[in-house]
């Protein structure tokens, strides 16, 4: 079958690679969708993976059933998600697999199969096309869900996101859906503009003009939530200075250690600072629901390309000039 190869230093090929075999408890999915995540750059740009790649997002049928597999079928339509939990904990049987002290995670879904534990499938509405699916049953819109939840105040009027990757976009799009009033910021146009077709009130490019733009359009005093999806110093410090006074500052992006000073940040601003990361396997479901109440998702999706052009398509993503790009072998 054909496999993406992460070579490293911002490159990958496709190989040819042996079909994987299920371990108990596992199953074979034949890729129908795989999506490119902003967190595969560090793979990607670095050192690569020998024989694979960092691919966690994707949909697919089932078409071969490991040992001991009693809740999926060949032929079943699912949605993988990529961190597995033991299934024998506390935190297992809620659904929070991200909880479980012994998860793991997978990868290796750009690919044209690929193998997943059975409990970390989805099985899919008949309705639900492949496009949207992987964006449901994936981090692309589990992380803004998952942060959604946690930050499911009333008093919140004005939200910032910061860095406006996938994640960040996603972010614009579900808390334009849930009537929050979005600011959108990034370094780059084409993220910027598309923002703004996902619902921002208003889209800005991050310049040192930042903080005061964002206070012109908050009466002074900062939003009620920032949520940082870029994981960079500066992003992070803005992330602070844009949020006001008793606010909260999110933390999706991914940060370098040794970047905040607590008195300084937010002990004296009394500021809550929320981390989230993922989402839980039990909010699958309600992600369902969220599209069939109109949570148009698709309008998320940039570009797609056949998985053959995958080295095209990261090359593109790396450039920052997409939202959300799918693969299909
Ligand atoms: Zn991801
Ligand atoms: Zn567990």
């Amino acid at each position: 079958m054909k496999l993406l190869e992460q070579t490293g230093k911002a490159s990958s090929r496709l190989i040819e690679a042996e079909p994987p075999e299920p371990a108990p408890g596992e199953v074979i999915i034949q890729t129908a969708r795989s999506a490119i995540c902003g967190s595969e750059m560090k793979t990607y740009r670095g050192p690569g993976l020998a024989g694979g790649n960092s691919g966690h997002e994707a949909v697919g049928t089932v078409v071969e059933l490991g040992h001991g597999v009693t809740n999926l079928a060949i032929g079943d339509r699912i949605g993988a998600s990529a961190v597995v939990g033991c299934g024998n904990c506390a935190e297992c049987a809620r659904g929070r697999y991200t909880w479980c002290k012994s998860a793991s995670s997978r990868s290796r879904m750009h690919a044209e199969q690929f193998a997943i534990h059975a409990r970390c499938c989805s099985p899919l509405p008949d309705d639900l096309p492949w496009d949207e699916a992987t964006l449901l049953t994936g981090d692309g819109m589990g992380v803004p869900w998952h942060t959604a939840k946690k930050i499911d105040l009333a008093d919140i009027q004005t939200i910032v996101v910061m860095g406006l990757g996938p994640i960040g976009l996603g972010n614009v799009l579900m808390q334009a859906h849930l009537g929050r009033r979005v600011i959108g910021v990034d370094i780059i146009d084409y993220r910027v503009d598309f923002a703004r077709q996902l619902g921002a009130d208003v889209s800005l490019k991050a310049d040192e003009t930042l903080i005061e733009r964002i206070m012109d359009l908050t009466e002074g005093e900062g939003a009620d939530v920032v949520i940082d999806c870029a994981g960079q110093r500066q992003s992070v410090a803005n992330s602070f200075l844009a949020a006001r006074r008793g606010g909260t500052v999110v933390f999706n992006g991914e940060s370098m250690e040794e970047l905040l000073a607590p008195s300084r940040d937010f002990n004296r601003r009394e500021i809550w600072a929320v981390g989230c990361w993922y989402y839980f396997m039990s909010e699958v479901p309600e992600m369902f629901a969220l599209w069939r109440n109109g949570l148009d998702v698709a309008r998320m999706i940039s570009h797609r390309f056949p998985l053959d052009q995958a080295p095209a398509a990261f090359e593109l993503f790396d450039r920052g000039d997409t939202a959300k790009v799918l693969l299909v072998p």
